[in-house]
């Protein structure tokens, strides 16, 4: 199941999600309502979950978009009965994490769903909260969570319960619990070929490559002298005359603002760094050392230029973040477009 929430991760959501539906892939999941109309309004196929709370009242939605609902919680499966309205839904069940879900130890609440009968159990699923340690209290919570999902399956076949798929592992499920049998697995940041982090360490290490670049150009160019300061609040002192390169791209365009003065960016596959306050639309590089930088020329903000290459997974460590956030917040002017690889092809 590809998780193409926010954006897809900032990817482009119809983007990404009418590639992978050339690819065959016919499971997504969303965070929203609004995400999931969006799709179908673009013409993604396949089955569209909604990973959170939707309320009762937009149940025709659902229905004249074929979405699938998540019962949050046993309230939530009420109202949603109460409309009269059929709808396909996924049980959710917390297992540990306490966002959303129903807890095993209310079994027959989760059993009384099965009997809704406008309801359409498409699935029922829980989130592991530390799938991404390997640290040993970590793993043994992960293992609870896992036996009480287990316990609760078993219980509803006891029950005479026909199961629906079952879903349990994200990313770093899958990295850290690849023997687990499960009907589907919610695939987020790996499916864009990136870790939440750098360094670490897996059970399982695939070699996933980043499918995303982030590029801009050269819009202007000049000189400062010794002693000039660069941008708002003067936090740049020129030591010596420099050479700095504007580029069009700034907080807003989801360039963590954290990154003034310490990010660097690639122009002829030379590291270039940000110097001064990062703008909402623009930022300065100093490109003193690099050999005849022009307006025009490409900037390298995440990829590869040359031999050297910006990993998201740096520039989140950098801002004191994940991959996820960085990535996700990529913002609404960036043209996002799809190359393919022949060699993935
Ligand atoms: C976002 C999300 C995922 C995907 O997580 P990744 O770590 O990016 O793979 C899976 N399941 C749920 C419930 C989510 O909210």
């Amino acid at each position: 199941m590809a998780v193409v929430k926010a954006n897809a991760y900032g990817h482009g959501d119809v983007l990404i999600s009418s590639h992978l539906n050339q690819m065959g892939i016919y499971s997504f999941a969303v965070a929203t309502l609004e995400e999931a109309i969006h799709l179908r309004k673009f013409g993604i196929e396949g089955s569209i979950l909604i990973l959170g709370y939707t309320p009762a009242l937009y149940a025709p939605e659902l229905m004249q978009y074929d979405l699938t609902q998540t019962v949050a919680d046993f309230s939530h499966a009420q109202e949603l009965a109460k409309t009269k309205i059929p709808v396909k839904v996924e049980i959710k069940i917390d297992t540990g994490m306490h966002r959303l879900g129903i807890t095993p130890e209310h079994n027959e609440e989760i059993v009384s769903l099965f009997s809704i009968p406008t309801f359409s159990v498409c699935g029922m699923y829980t989130h592991l909260c530390v799938a991404d340690s390997q640290e040993p209290e970590d793993v043994a919570f992960s293992k609870k969570q896992l036996k009480s999902f287990a316990y609760l399956t078993d219980l509803l076949e006891a029950a005479g319960i026909a199961l629906p798929p079952l879903h349990v592992q994200s990313s770093y499920g899958v990295l850290n619990y690849p023997f687990l049998k499960y009907d589907f697995a919610r695939i987020g940041i790996l499916l864009y070929g990136c870790h939440s982090q750098f360094e670490e360490s897996c059970l399982m290490n695939p070699d996933v490559r980043p499918v995303l670049s982030l590029y801009s150009h050269v819009a202007l160019i000049r000189e400062v002298e010794e002693g000039d300061t660069v941008g708002y609040g003067r936090t740049y002192k020129a030591k010596r005359k420099r050479h700095l390169a504007v580029i069009p791209v700034g907080y807003a365009d989801g360039y963590p603002r954290s990154l003034s003065n310490r990010g660097y960016v690639l122009i002829h596959g030379q590291r270039a760094r940000i110097v001064g306050r990062i703008c909402m639309d623009q930022m300065i590089a100093d490109v003193t050392a690099i050999e005849n930088v022009c307006v025009g020329d490409r900037v390298t903000l995440i990829g590869k230029d040359g031999r050297d290459r910006i990993y998201a997974e740096e520039l989140a460590a950098l801002s004191k973040t994940i991959t996820n956030e960085l990535l996700s917040r990529l913002g609404s002017r960036i043209t996002r477009v799809l190359l393919i690889d022949k060699k993935f092809e």
